[in-house]
């Protein structure tokens, strides 16, 4: 079912899957159209934080990270419950960060 998504920084409707960029801002995980996004993160002043997660690349990136620190931890989790601590957040980050912006955003447009 498609939902309505609007721009963060235009505030008009999000119709195509193509044209949808979902990026870490300060506060969470926005969406923006494509042009907005480009416009927005030559600015000085931008407030974006990530380049795009709702691409193929970034859920690349996400199961490589998540499989490296999962096998850090494997690893090394007797040595220090800190850095076991430190190695489960930095695994569940970017999957988690993937996985909402798919069910956020992505899925509306389906
Ligand atoms: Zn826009």
């Amino acid at each position: 079912m498609k939902q309505n998504l609007r721009c963060e920084i235009c505030d008009e409707i999000i119709e195509y899957n193509y044209d949808l960029v979902v990026a870490l801002s300060f506060f969470g995980l926005k969406c923006y159209h494509n042009e907005c996004y480009i416009r927005e993160i030559k600015k000085l002043s931008s407030s974006i934080l990530s380049g795009p997660y709702n691409t193929k690349g970034s859920t690349l990136y996400a199961v490589i990270w998540t499989t490296m620190f999962a096998i850090f931890y494997f690893k090394y989790h007797n040595v220090n419950s800190l850095l076991s601590i430190f190695l489960i957040i930095c695994a569940i980050i970017p999957i988690s960060l993937r996985s909402y912006s798919y069910y956020k955003y992505e899925k509306k447009l389906k």
